[in-house]
């Protein structure tokens, strides 16, 4: 059967009335139109849905258009829905859902997140490398209470308390996860309050970006069935843990990983080191993608375990690229980049990664030596001498970074760069000197 009979198959079958198409904009709101199926035919052809192309000009706060985006309210564009990832929603009765690439007449929109993503998996190809990635998402269940939304529980780390607590609810999460394709790998409590973790089988590329919209609406629909509220903000809680997307990363090549050496797997490989190191030097721009609110900053910060300077460890959860170690006997299988939040948009964010280590395979840039211990606990003299820098401490930093980075707006392209620049601008410009209530409230039911 072809793509598109099994999907009427399905819509039968499940009685679909409604088909999502779904967009991730620029600001990392997940936004759709849902079609109703009667009228579907044009699309399952391969005709889009129309929306305005100022979408990518709205920031976080509210439907309105950032200045200087370059878009105006004059445009049509339209999500061409990828048939591939389409799915019958287990938490939304009757209706299903589609990812889409939106173009604007024949080609891809060069303000379109998922073209970027695409564009930068080709560039990897034509050297050899195909990209794998997971997004380790953290995320706080809260409960309604006439003072606001307060966390579901009190536990600490891998309390089995907090997995009692909520077992009704992260059953519902990984089943309707893995009723979608995603391979829930493990379910535990994150250290804050009502946090949890709920780590998922790797993807290459675009289905791992693909895969972390799937988990965000996936967890907060599971947790409203639940009568609670799911957020990934990175910090909701000052001196508790923050949320984090951690981003796992690895390549190959014909199929064979390039991590390590072929006959060392416990070896960094040169393409490996050549890759992260393209992401240490570019990480105080790419930071304006990977953890691009103002909330972000608040969690990156020495002793939480957040990573806050541009190092590397093997196994160092204070290093900002950590080679996770496994068990001896195993291969080093890839390296995790813990700057990065589910504010993110995962196609800007996973696409600016690998432009940036594709830069360091090119440049052939060395990686420089493992950071042990703490990186906070080094003299400023000894961090200054092995070039161990502090990150940006605010998106306004960050985004200053990302102006200056001429390989990134490159990558981007100067169309989505202006678009992406302007919105986080303009949410710099909004939201730098509100209180850290207002802030919060503000964003915790976006992301
Ligand atoms: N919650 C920490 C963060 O903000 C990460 C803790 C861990 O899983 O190592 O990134
Ligand atoms: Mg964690």
């Amino acid at each position: 059967m072809t793509t598109v009979q099994t999907i009427q198959t399905a819509i039968q079958n499940q009685q679909v009335r409604f088909v999502r198409f779904i967009w991730c904009d620029n600001a990392n709101v997940i936004r759709a139109k849902a079609v109703r199926t009667t009228m579907l035919d044009p699309f399952l052809a391969g005709n889009g849905v129309g929306i305005a192309a100022a979408q990518q000009a709205l920031p976080v706060m509210y439907d309105a258009l950032a200045p200087d985006t370059g878009l105006t309210p004059d445009g049509e564009v339209h999500m061409r829905a990828d048939w591939a990832t389409f799915a019958v929603l287990p938490y939304a009765p009757g209706h299903a859902r589609v990812l889409t690439d939106i173009y604007a007449g024949d080609q891809p929109w060069s303000h379109c997140p998922r073209a970027f993503l695409r564009r930068m998996i080709a560039a990897a190809a034509v050297r050899d490398l195909s990209v794998f990635a997971a997004f380790e998402n953290e995320f706080s269940l809260l409960r309604p209470t006439p003072d606001g939304p307060a966390p579901c529980d009190t536990t600490v780390f891998c309390q089995t308390a907090a997995l009692d607590g909520a077992a009704a609810v992260i059953d519902t999460m990984t089943a309707a996860l893995e009723a979608q394709g995603l391979l829930v790998e493990m379910t535990y409590a994150e250290s804050g309050p009502g946090q949890f973790e709920l780590p998922v089988r790797y993807a290459d590329a675009l289905r791992a970006a693909d895969q972390q919209i799937i988990f965000r609406e996936t967890v907060r629909a599971c947790a409203a069935q639940h009568g609670l509220l799911a957020s990934f903000v990175p910090k909701i809680y000052p001196d508790k843990a923050g949320n984090g997307a951690h981003l796992h990363l690895s390549l190959a090549r014909q199929g064979v990983s390039v991590v390590t050496e072929p006959d060392h797997p416990r070896t960094l490989s040169a393409p490996m080191r050549a890759f992260m190191a393209g992401i240490l030097e570019h990480l105080p721009a790419l930071m304006a993608l990977t953890t691009p609110s103002t909330n972000s900053f608040k969690r990156i910060r020495p002793r939480f375990w957040s990573g806050a300077f541009t190092c590397w460890g093997m196994g160092n959860r204070e290093a900002a690229l950590r080679v996770p170690m496994p068990d001896s006997s195993l291969p080093i299988t890839n390296v995790e980049l813990k700057i990065c939040d589910a504010t993110a948009n995962p196609y800007l964010a996973l696409g600016a990664v690998i432009a940036a280590g594709l830069d360091g395979i090119d440049r052939r840039l060395a990686l420089g030596e493992a950071v042990r211990g703490d990186p906070a606990d080094l003299s400023e003299s000894e961090r200054l001498e092995r070039r161990i820098l502090p990150l940006p401490a605010t998106l306004g930093e960050a985004i200053a970074a990302l102006e200056r980075d001429e390989l990134l707006l490159q990558a981007l392209g100067s169309d989505l760069a202006r678009s992406y620049l302007a919105v986080r601008r303009a949410e710099w410009q909004a939201m730098k000197d509100m209180s850290h209530d207002e802030e919060v409230r503000l964003i915790l039911e976006r992301y």
